[in-house]
C-alpha cells in the first residue's frame, strides 16, 4: 500500500477541493436542505447539479477524453471521491447508474452510433437511466432473468418484470437485461438492451421501502417494442455486457470517507446524549472509529491492487463487505445511544437530530444487499480471492 501522493495527484486533490468549496450551493448540507425528501425534487435537484459538475469538467471523470471525461486515474477518481464525500457534496444523478455504468459499458460495448447519442446527454444530465436486472427470481442469479424479448424483423417485443428498479419513475432510458434463446445454457441467451422509458407498453409501480421512502419500483413490460439497433454487443451475448455494468458497479467510491464523517456525528450525538462518561459506551464508540478506520485503509489498499493491476478485482469485495457491515454497525450504535428516541421519525418534536440516525439505520439495511450481498461477497472472497473451493 502506498499513501503518498505525487505532487500532481496533490495539485489534482486541492483543485477538486477548491472547486467544491466554491461552487457547492449554498446552504447546502444544512438540514434544510437535507429535508428535501421529495424524490421528484431531488431528481431535479440531482440534474442541476450534474450539469454543473459538468460544466465544471468533473463529469465522467475516468472516460476517456474523446468521450468527454478526464481519463483519471483509479487513484484520481479515488481522491475525487474521497474530497467529494468529506465536503458532503450531493448524491450523483441517478445514483450514478448513467455515468458510472452505462457510460463504461457503452464505451467498452456500444457501436459508434450509440456512444455519438447516449454519452453526451449522460455527462449533462439531461438523461437519466435506471438499470433493468434484478427481477422476482433473479437478483443474485442474475442469469436466471426470464423477460422474454422476441426479434420481429427489425424489432424486439420485450414481456416479463423487473423489481427494485432504483429511479425507474424518474429515468428517461433503462439498461435492460432480457432472455433471448430459452434453450441456451443460461448464461447464454442473454440480450443487453436500451430502452426509451417513454416507449408504450411500459408500466411502473413504485415500491415504498421501510425508510417510508419510494426509491425503487417493479416495472413491468407487455410488448414493448424495442428497435434492433438499440442491442449492446450482439445478441444473445448479453451476459459478457452485464458483468462490464457490474465490475464497475464496486468500482471508484470512498466508503470510508462518508463513515469517518458520520463517526464524527456520532461521537456528537453521544456526548450530547451524556454516553461518554460511561465506559460502556465508550468501549462502544471506539470501537466503531477502530472499525472505520480500517475500512480506509482497506480503501486504500483496493486502489493501489487497482493500480498495480490496471483494473479492478475480486478484491473489491472484501471492501464491499466490511465496508456495508461497519455501516449497519455504526448506526445501531446512534440508535441505541439515543435509546427510545430512536423510534421518534423526521419531523417528530423530540425526535433527536430530526430523526437522522432512525432513518440512516432502517436505510443502511440496503448496504448488505445491493451491489450483490454479503453472502454473494464471502462467495467471491472466498473462491476468488483466496482460492479456495466452490461450495455445493
Ligand atoms: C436499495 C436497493 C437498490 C437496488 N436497485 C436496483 C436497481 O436499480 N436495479 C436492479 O436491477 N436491482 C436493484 N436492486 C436489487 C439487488 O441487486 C438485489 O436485491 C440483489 O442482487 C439480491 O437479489 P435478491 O433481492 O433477488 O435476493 P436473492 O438473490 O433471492 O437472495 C436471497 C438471500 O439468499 C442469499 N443467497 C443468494 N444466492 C446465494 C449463494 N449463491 N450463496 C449464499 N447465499 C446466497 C442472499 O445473500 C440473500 O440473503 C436494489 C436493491 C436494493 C436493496
Amino acid at each position: 500500500m502506498d499513501f503518498r501522493l505525487t505532487a500532481a495527484e496533490a495539485r489534482f486533490q486541492r483543485e477538486v477541493r477548491d472547486w467544491l468549496v466554491a461552487n457547492l450551493p449554498p446552504g447546502w448540507g444544512t438540514p434544510e436542505f437535507r429535508r428535501q425528501d421529495e424524490p421528484a425534487e431531488k431528481v431535479r435537484f440531482a440534474r442541476w447539479w450534474q450539469r454543473r459538475l459538468h460544466e465544471g469538467g468533473w463529469a465522467g471523470l475516468h472516460w476517456p477524453p474523446e468521450y468527454g471525461g478526464r481519463g483519471a486515474t483509479p487513484l484520481e477518481q479515488f481522491l475525487f471521491a474521497e474530497e467529494y464525500t468529506r465536503a458532503g457534496a450531493p448524491p450523483m444523478i441517478d445514483i450514478g447508474v448513467g455515468p458510472a455504468l452505462v457510460g463504461p459499458t457503452l464505451i467498452h460495448h456500444g457501436t459508434e452510433a450509440q456512444k455519438r447519442r447516449f454519452l453526451p446527454t449522460i455527462l449533462t444530465g439531461d438523461e437519466v437511466w435506471c438499470q433493468g436486472f434484478s427481477e422476482p427470481n433473479a437478483g443474485s442469479d442474475l442469469a436466471a432473468c426470464r423477460t422474454r424479448a422476441e426479434l420481429h424483423g427489425d424489432v424486439f417485443h420485450v414481456t416479463g418484470q423487473k423489481i427494485w428498479t432504483s429511479y425507474a419513475r424518474f429515468a428517461d432510458w433503462c439498461i435492460l437485461v432480457v432472455r433471448t434463446d430459452f434453450a441456451a445454457p443460461k448464461h447464454r441467451g442473454l440480450t443487453f438492451l436500451l430502452v426509451d422509458m417513454k416507449t408504450p407498453g411500459i408500466t411502473i409501480r413504485p415500491l415504498v421501502e421501510m425508510t417510508g421512502v419510494a426509491w425503487f419500483n417493479e416495472v413491468f413490460f407487455d410488448e414493448v417494442r424495442v428497435p434492433r439497433e438499440n442491442v449492446v454487443g450482439e445478441p444473445n451475448q448479453g451476459w459478457q455486457i452485464a458483468i462490464t455494468t457490474l465490475a464497475h458497479e464496486r468500482a471508484g467510491s470512498a466508503p470510508h470517507a462518508r463513515l469517518a464523517g458520520e463517526m464524527r456525528d456520532v461521537v456528537g450525538l453521544a456526548r450530547r446524549a451524556g454516553a461518554c462518561g460511561d465506559p460502556f459506551w465508550r468501549q462502544r464508540v471506539a470501537q466503531s472509529f477502530i472499525e472505520a478506520e480500517i475500512v480506509r485503509l482497506l480503501a486504500w489498499k483496493q486502489v493501489t491492487e487497482t493500480m498495480r493491476r490496471g483494473q479492478p478485482g475480486p478484491e473489491g469485495s472484501c471492501l464491499k463487505l466490511v465496508w456495508s457491515e461497519t455501516d449497519q454497525r455504526m448506526k445501531e450504535l446512534a440508535i441505541d445511544v439515543e435509546g427510545p428516541y430512536a423510534a421518534l421519525a423526521r419531523g417528530s418534536r423530540q425526535a433527536l437530530d430530526d430523526g437522522r440516525w432512525e432513518y440512516e439505520y432502517l436505510w443502511s439495511r440496503a448496504a448488505t444487499i445491493y451491489a450483490g450481498t454479503s453472502e454473494v461477497q464471502r462467495n467471491v472472497i472466498a473462491q476468488r480471492v483466496l482460492g479456495l473451493p466452490r461450495g455445493f
